[in-house]
């Protein structure tokens, strides 16, 4: 098990009008009431931000955003700055997600642009990083993740990480139904925590906290927690019902 405190991110994706978001974070709210064994951060899309946060502001429940742009303001339509985030309640900021990769054109330059803006801007990143199952086939599945911390996280120091979460999300688990085994996890957690030690020394590697991602759900949760370097979880579908979502939280080991 962990010697970290558990982080567990729902990202409620492109799902939920505003009224089903702020019904949801009512729901979760009711249910989690009393909860600090476990940090729990919500991330509804951009337009529900600002309604759920006026529920969960006096909760242990935090929400975040589900990304972001760089640039303080300007003529960039459709985009969201670091500043809009952080006036709607938000304290978190997902950022390099592999559907935003995969569909947006996401590379390992922008996302580090986005990371640089979040911290400056006092939003803890959620970095996501993955292989894809052709990649994890071809036995690249290190070296992938090599270069997407490097570049991630290339012109940061120590403190610039101190807040930052890091969440392993292998594509071929993501919205699956394939979980990665708690076995090979812990494989690549290990690597990301010697990784992080080997770039940026022993106290962020003993302190950042490392989430798996990918299919998560209240049956496979308490496995994955077993392991020593996974410290929480990055939930899509099943964060999307508050009962299920808080089954997840309430693991057992
Ligand atoms: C995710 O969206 O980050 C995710 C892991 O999705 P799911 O839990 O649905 O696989």
């Amino acid at each position: 098990m962990s010697k970290r405190k558990p982080f567990i991110a729902g990202n409620w994706k492109m799902y939920k009008t505003c009224p089903e978001a702020v019904e949801t974070a009512k729901k979760l709210v009711r249910i989690l009431h009393g909860i600090d064994h476990v940090d729990v951060m919500i991330a509804p899309s951009f337009t529900a931000l600002a309604s759920v946060y006026e529920v969960i502001k006096d909760s242990s429940v935090m929400i975040g955003a589900q990304n972001l742009f760089w640039e303080k303001e300007g003529a960039y339509t459709g985009e969201i700055s670091p500043g809009m985030i952080v006036s709607s309640g938000c304290r978190y900021v997902i950022i390099g997600h592999s559907e935003r990769r995969q569909y947006f054109g996401e590379t390992d330059l922008s996302v580090n642009k986005k990371i640089r803006a979040a911290i400056k801007n006092s939003l803890a990143p959620v970095f996501c990083i993955g292989e894809t199952e052709k990649e994890r086939d071809a036995e690249d599945t290190f070296n992938i993740l090599d270069k997407q911390i490097k570049m991630g996280l290339e012109g940061f120091s120590p403190d610039d990480l101190q807040h930052m979460i890091l969440a392993y999300e292998p594509v071929w688990a993501i919205g699956t139904g394939k979980t990665a085994t708690s076995v090979q996890a812990q494989e690549v957690h290990r690597f990301l925590r010697n990784l992080i030690e080997n770039l940026f020394g022993k106290r962020i590697a003993g302190s950042i906290r490392i989430l798996y991602g990918g299919s998560v759900k209240p049956e496979n949760i308490g496995e994955l927690m077993s392991m020593p370097d996974i410290d929480g979880a990055l939930v899509g579908g099943a964060s999307l019902d508050a009962e299920k979502f808080a089954g997840i939280i309430n693991f057992k080991i």
